[in-house]
């Protein structure tokens, strides 16, 4: 009875999976993508937004039925826009393949239509053309919105009215400035939700100094998913609510604890280096900064008097972007007290390095092997490359994919937006009010002092 059983249970198990799989490839039947790079003809689109794509199509990730158009005012042919992007497209996931095949099938399926920002009736003609390539079948549309800021809104306007699907989803992604401080923010958020839900929108985050620019989004968003309690789920909603409560927890940025720098030129081995004042596009005696450092405070009970300090720069010594959890100071350090090393003021580090080569690594101080008392510092090392032997996607694939799936856990909700502008823009106000001048940097240098001194003033030691 028990082995009929099992095998009753078995088939019953077969056959809902074999039941999802015909739902799967009838959804495949019946449903298309339609993804329309508006500002196709600019560099992020070729030098990312394409590349991205390909790289999703050869890992077999894009639905069966799709078809990508590029949408820009500059005049080109099919061909011509197949030409553009061809030249940007790599076999990044397995570079040991030809993958020259899956490029011209890949090719194939792009398109252009050459049409302006703000005219229904361009975009109209547009959806003309989508409609033909989803020939009858459920059309789902992803609008990815690659022009500057200032003409968002007329695109959006005349994608969502003339080109939005009638039958399926149609989602927009709004690429970074999302607006220079609380008040333009809002008011993009606004003029958006004249025309689209929360839900249809899928924000990423330039130049308006490297707080706007790295800080506030990029930096901000590392550190509320660390700091964040844990989500109820992994769904988008819990892990964006766990994220705005840990963003209005903190303490708005005071001038006091913040460093700006600038980069200025620099001569090394006979070769001059440039500073920021010197490009001709940046105006003379620009105070923009190109280096910022923060401490920042979560007034929660978990991170209570924990100082999380953020820097980010151009022109320094090195790139990087990563995570350091220095822990506290052991209080009287009983191998300092017997043997009088100095490893105490180094305590153990936990660093998780996002970029170049992801890695964890714990810092620790332990006991060298043998009779003697020795310490010395090692790493307990998981170095991604050397472990895993696949690629890690490129930060564009993963939002394509996930805007294409309707997954929103990586992308910014409105009021998590306007948390994590409330905690930069009265500083910001501040900076350009009181004209405050960046504390100058060579080119080339790990920053300016005052860095290292805010970064005494708590007790943490830059990496
Ligand atoms: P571009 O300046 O190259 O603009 C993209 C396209 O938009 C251009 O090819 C042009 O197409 C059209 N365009 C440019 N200026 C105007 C204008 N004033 N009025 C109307 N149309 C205009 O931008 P990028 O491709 O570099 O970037 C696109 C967006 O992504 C911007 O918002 C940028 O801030 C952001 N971004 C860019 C990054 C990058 O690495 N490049 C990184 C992160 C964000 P046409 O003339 O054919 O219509």
């Amino acid at each position: 009875t028990t082995q009929k059983r099992l095998k009753a249970e078995l088939l019953s198990v077969t056959s809902e999976e074999e039941s999802r799989a015909e739902a799967s490839s009838d959804k495949d039947k019946n449903e298309s993508v339609s993804i329309t790079v508006v500002g196709a003809s600019g560099d992020l689109a070729k030098k990312k937004i394409f590349p991205a794509l390909f790289a999703l199509y050869y890992e077999d990730c894009l639905p069966k039925h799709f078809t990508i158009f590029g949408y820009a005012r500059s005049k080109m042919t099919d061909a011509e826009l197949r030409n553009m992007v061809s030249k940007t497209l790599t076999c990044r996931i397995d570079k040991r393949e030809n993958c020259g095949e899956k490029m011209e099938e890949f090719l194939k399926r792009c398109f252009y239509h050459s049409g302006q920002y703000d005219s229904q009736e361009n975009f109209a003609a547009l959806d003309k053309k989508l409609k033909e390539h989803e020939n009858g079948r459920t059309s789902n549309r992803l609008f990815y919105l690659s022009i500057p800021p200032n003409i968002f809104i007329d695109a959006v306007k005349c994608a969502s009215s003339s080109a939005s699907s009638g039958n399926g989803w149609t989602r927009v992604i709004v690429e970074k400035p999302f607006g220079r401080d609380s008040e333009s923010s809002a008011a993009l958020t606004k003029s958006l939700k004249q025309y689209l839900h929360e839900d249809q929108i899928f924000r990423y985050f330039d130049n308006y100094g490297i707080i706007r620019d790295i800080m506030q989004n990029h930096l901000l968003q590392i550190l509320a998913l660390f700091a964040m309690e844990t989500p109820v789920s992994l769904d988008a909603e819990d892990i964006r609510n766990e994220k705005v409560k840990v963003l209005r927890s903190m303490r708005p940025l005071e001038l006091g604890n913040v460093v700006i720098g600038q980069y200025k030129s620099h001569t090394k081995g006979g070769v001059t280096y440039p500073g920021y004042t010197d490009d001709k596009t940046v105006p003379k005696g620009s105070l923009t900064p190109t280096f910022a450092a923060a401490a920042l405070f979560i007034d929660n009970a978990r991170w209570d008097g924990v100082p999380f300090l953020m820097k980010a720069g151009k022109a320094l010594h090195k790139k990087g972007a990563e995570i350091r959890v220095q822990f506290r100071h052991v209080p009287g350090n009983l191998y300092n007290r017997n043997f009088g090393t100095d490893l105490d003021r180094a305590t153990n580090e936990l660093v998780i390095r996002v970029q170049p080569d992801e890695a964890i690594y714990l810092k620790i101080n332990n006991k060298v092997p043998g009779l003697g008392m020795k310490l010395d510092r090692s790493h307990l090392n998981l170095h991604y490359a050397a472990r895993y032997s696949k690629e890690i996607p490129d930060a564009y694939e993963r939002l394509l994919l996930d805007a294409i799936e309707g997954e929103r856990r990586l992308f910014i909700r409105s009021d998590e937006l306007d948390a994590a502008w409330s905690l930069f823009s009265p500083v910001l106000k501040e900076l350009e009010e009181k004209r405050v001048v960046p504390e100058y940097y060579p080119y080339g240098s790990r920053g300016p002092v005052g860095a290292h001194y805010l970064a005494a003033r708590y007790n943490v030691r830059w990496g």
